[in-house]
């Protein structure tokens, strides 16, 4: 069974169709610069330069794409039983990929306060495949949803009952990828029963694991909290926005701004590529190098809470762009961490691959993992694993 799976930004489409159960990916491609004067398509060896309007004729391209005989993908839309649709924000209630109907599009439309820039655009990409494939089932999987499981002590915040009442507790997200990433872990081992996974990308969040089930994460209300990120702050005392607000007139919209845009790794080594201040701080750079040690240290603390509140830890994954390539930022992580156990092979960490992943140095108590996430084969587990069960 052919499975398209849709990852729908503001001003992005990407895609990638499975056959399911085979899990084989098809073809994959993505259309960027919607809605700017020049959009790109690329897909297989195809690029088409061209102004791409709206959503609509990005999934226009898609499917031509699709249905393109020398490319050998489908013959007829029809073929495609199965669309996947990644959603940011399930808030309280999706725990579980839903079939997409009336009533889950007015719940995610809902959400739009909690996730403004990607639930409108996540929509848009649903009501598009709507039009375009009638005939498919369009299936949600939702980023919040595995972190549904955070047990209460773990995501609700200390103000007003008023506020955790009208929906304000930690959401977590990149848990499509938490959950991919620690299943793999857990197939490798089954007595990995309590893990931390480290998606670290553009966007960066840690995430405990016990026996499969996320129990707490870094994120939380929105995507800024945590970890230190490319363009966002992560974890700071909230006294300065007031600060800033009230005494340096800064105005709020600002504030928000410097917070998601222009902090993290660009506000301390001026740039958000993380191997540009690799190479710096090989160099010694001392600014790059700095921010390196921070980087790093904000994630000791979550691996400190979390084995904390798990009385304990089994396995640490490594994920995502910088989880998955940076040698450097996982030595920085786990340095100095015999203390729990933690102890990385050196050598295993310059070339993970050649050792199935697996990092750790003979005399660790803790397995460390490198593992690759893969979030749109996540997804179209998810939507093939609810067709199966419940149509
Ligand atoms: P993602 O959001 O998962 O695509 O990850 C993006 C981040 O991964 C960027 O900060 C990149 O600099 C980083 N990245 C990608 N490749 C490497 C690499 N070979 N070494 C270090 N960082 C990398």
């Amino acid at each position: 069974m052919k499975i398209l799976v849709l990852n729908s930004g503001s001003s992005s489409l990407k895609f990638q169709l499975f056959d399911m159960p085979s899990e084989k990916v098809l073809t994959k491609g993505l259309v960027e610069r919607i809605g700017e004067k020049q959009g790109n398509f690329k897909a297989g060896n195809a690029i088409i330069e061209k102004p791409i309007a709206n959503h609509h004729e990005a999934m226009q391209l898609i499917t031509n794409y699709l249905l393109d005989r020398k490319n050998q993908l489908i013959q007829s839309k029809d073929e495609i039983k199965i669309i996947g649709h990644r959603v940011v924000h399930g808030g309280n209630r999706f725990v579980q990929p839903v079939v997409i109907s009336e009533e889950v599009k007015d719940k995610i439309k809902e959400l739009f306060p909690l996730a403004p820039l990607h639930n409108p655009a996540n929509l848009t990409g649903i009501e598009t495949a709507e039009k375009i494939f009638p005939n498919a089932i369009q299936i949600g999987i939702f980023d919040t949803a595995f972190h549904q499981s955070i047990p209460i002590e773990n995501h609700k915040y200390a103000i007003p009952e008023k506020f955790y009442k009208q929906g304000i507790r930690k959401y977590g997200f990149h848990g499509i990828s938490h959950k991919y990433v620690s299943e793999q872990a857990l197939k490798k081992d089954k007595n990995n029963k309590k893990i931390i996974t480290l998606h670290l990308g553009n966007g960066a969040s840690a995430t405990a694991v016990v026996n499969g089930k996320s129990f707490d994460t870094s994120m939380g209300f929105g995507p800024m909290n945590g970890l230190i990120m490319g363009t966002r702050s992560g974890d700071i005392d909230q006294s300065i926005i007031f600060y800033l607000a009230e005494q340096k007139n800064y105005p709020l919209s600002e504030i928000k701004n410097i917070l998601n845009k222009k902090s993290g790794m660009t506000a301390l080594a001026g740039n958000n590529d993380l191997r540009d201040i690799e190479q710096r701080a090989k160099h010694d750079d001392i600014q790059a190098q700095t921010a390196l040690k921070m980087y790093a240290n904000a994630i000791k603390k979550y691996i400190g809470d979390f084995t904390a509140k798990m009385n304990g830890l089994d396995a640490l994954i490594f994920t995502a762009g910088i989880g998955e390539n940076s040698t450097i930022i996982r030595k920085l992580t786990t340095v100095n961490m015999d203390f729990l156990g933690i102890v990385i092979d050196e050598e295993k960490n310059q070339n993970p691959n050649e050792f199935d992943g697996e990092i750790q140095a003979s005399d660790s108590k803790i397995k460390i993992y490198v593992i690759p996430t893969n979030e749109e084969l996540e997804i179209a587990k998810q939507a093939f694993e609810l067709y199966q069960n419940n149509i």
